[in-house]
C-alpha cells in the first residue's frame, strides 16, 4: 500500500535539477531566529544524497502563517543562512505561502504556480512529511509533471508509522494524552483496532474519567465526548486510565507558581473546584510498567501539563520508560516530540515524528495526500506516456 517511488528510482542525476518540497517550518523567537533547526537537519540525508549524485538542488517550503502575499515577518531568510551553513550549494526558495496559489482552492490559480514552480527542473522530491496531510499545490502538483520520488525523511517516516498498523512486536501499547479527546478522536478509533491496550493521561483522561463515573472537579473535560469515550470503554480493547492525580486547587495559575493555590495527590475522583493538572505517581508507576512491557509503545501527547514543573512528574516517567523499556518506540511528532526533548530522551526513541498532523492522520488514515500524489505520479511515468502525464494535469 505505501510503495513510494524511493530516490534511487529517479535514476541519473549528474547535472539534473532536483526541485526538493521540505518542511522548514521551523519554531522562531519573538526577533524571527531560528529557535530549533531539527527541521532543517533531518532534511539533510535527503539534500546531501542529491548533491552526491550531481543535482543542482534547489529546496522549497513554507514558513509560518503569511497571507497569501509577501511579509517581511515570515521571509526564508534565516533558514536559507542555516541552510547554507549545514547544506552549502543548495538553494531555497521564497516562502511558498507568499503566493495564493500555494495553498488555493481556484485549480486555475493552482494550477499557475505549480507550472512556475516546476519550470527549469527536472525532478521532483518530497522531503516534508510534517506538510503532506496538507493537498497544498507544492505537495500535490509537481508529482503530476515531474518523475518524483520520496526523500529519506518521508521514507522513514511511511516505514515507521505505515508500519505500525502490522507491527508484529506485541503487545502494541499506544499511550495518549495532549488536551482534548476529540483532536484525537479519529486516532484514538484507528488505534483502538490495532493496539493491546490504550494507556491515557493528559486533560482527555478526565472526559474518560466521567465516562467512568469519576467527579472531575474544574479538570478540562468535553462533556459531549463522554458518552462515545463511554462506548470506547466498554469495548473489547483495554484501556488504562489514571487511578491517581496531581491536582490544583482554587486560586492556582496554570505556568505561575507565585499566584498561589494548593497542589495537591488526590485519587480518581477531583474535588470541586480543583483541578486535574497530572497522573499522580501511582499511575506514572503503573503506565511505566506497562511501557516496559510491551513490544511496540506510540506516545502522543503528554501527560499532564508538563510545563509547568510542578505537573510534569507523569511525562517525565512515561519519558523515562519510554527511554528504558526494549519496546519499539515512536514519539508522535507536536508536543510530544516537544515533550520527549524536554525530558531529554529523544536519542533514545527509535523514531521521533517530525509531523504532528501529519503523523496522526498516516496513522488514522493509512494514507495521505502528499503520498497518495507520489504513487499517482509515478504510475503515470511507469505507462512511460509524457504527453500523457501532462495532460492529466
Ligand atoms: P495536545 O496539543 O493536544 O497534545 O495537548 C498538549 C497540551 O495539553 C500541553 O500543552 C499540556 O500542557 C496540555 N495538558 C496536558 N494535560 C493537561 C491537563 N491535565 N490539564 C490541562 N492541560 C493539559
Amino acid at each position: 500500500m505505501h510503495q513510494l517511488p524511493s530516490l534511487e528510482d529517479l535514476g541519473p542525476l549528474q547535472d539534473r535539477s532536483v526541485l526538493v518540497r521540505v518542511d522548514f517550518n521551523v519554531p522562531r523567537t519573538a526577533d524571527g531566529l531560528i529557535a530549533d533547526d531539527l527541521r532543517i537537519r533531518a532534511a539533510l540525508p535527503t539534500l546531501r544524497w542529491l548533491q552526491r549524485k550531481g543535482a543542482a538542488v534547489t529546496a522549497c517550503t513554507h514558513l509560518g502563517r503569511p497571507q497569501s502575499r509577501p511579509d517581511p515577518r515570515h521571509s526564508v531568510d534565516p533558514v536559507r543562512q542555516r541552510l547554507a551553513e549545514l547544506a552549502p550549494g543548495v538553494e531555497l526558495l521564497e516562502n511558498l505561502r507568499f503566493d495564493p496559489g500555494e495553498t488555493a482552492d481556484d485549480p486555475a490559480l493552482v494550477e499557475r504556480f505549480v507550472e512556475r514552480l516546476v519550470a527549469g527542473h527536472d525532478a521532483y522530491v518530497n522531503d516534508a512529511f510534517g506538510a503532506s496531510h496538507r493537498a497544498h499545490a507544492s505537495i500535490v502538483g509537481p508529482p503530476q509533471r515531474l518523475p518524483s520520488a520520496a526523500g529519506r525523511l518521508l521514507a522513514r517516516e511511511v516505514e515507521v508509522l505505515g508500519g505500525l498498523r502490522d507491527s508484529s512486536r506485541r503487545p502494541f501499547v499506544a499511550v495518549l494524552g495532549g488536551a482534548k479527546v476529540s483532536d484525537k478522536l479519529g486516532v484514538i478509533d484507528a488505534l483502538i483496532q490495532m493496539v493491546d491496550s490504550l494507556v491515557i493521561g493528559g486533560a482527555m483522561c478526565f472526559t474518560f474519567l466521567k465516562a467512568r463515573g469519576n467527579r472531575v472537579g474544574a479538570s478540562l473535560c468535553e462533556d459531549s465526548m463522554v458518552e462515545r469515550c463511554r462506548q470506547l470503554l466498554d469495548g473489547s480493547t483495554p484501556i488504562h486510565l489514571p487511578y491517581d492525580l496531581t491536582a490544583l486547587g482554587p486560586g492556582g495559575v496554570l505556568g505561575d507558581p507565585n499566584a498561589g493555590g494548593d497542589v495537591r495527590q488526590v485519587g480518581a475522583d477531583v474535588p470541586d473546584g480543583w483541578m486535574g493538572t497530572d497522573i499522580g505517581p501511582g499511575s506514572a508507576a503503573e503506565f511505566g510498567d506497562v511501557i516496559y512491557e510491551a513490544g511496540t509503545v506510540l506516545w502522543n501527547g503528554p501527560m499532564g501539563v508538563f510545563e509547568d514543573p510542578r505537573f510534569g512528574g507523569g511525562t517525565g516517567a512515561v519519558a523515562a520508560a519510554m527511554a528504558e523499556t526494549r519496546a519499539f518506540t515512536v514519539v508522535g511528532g507536536g508536543d510530544s516530540a516537544a515533550a520527549a526533548r524536554h525530558f531529554g530522551v529523544d536519542r533514545e526513541m527509535d523514531h521521533v515524528s517530525t509531523g504532528g498532523g501529519a503523523s496522526l492522520e498516516l496513522i488514522e488514515k493509512g494514507d495521505l495526500p502528499g503520498l497518495a500524489a507520489l504513487r499517482r505520479g509515478n504510475a503515470t511515468g511507469d505507462e512511460g506516456d509524457k504527453e500523457g502525464r501532462a495532460d492529466a494535469t
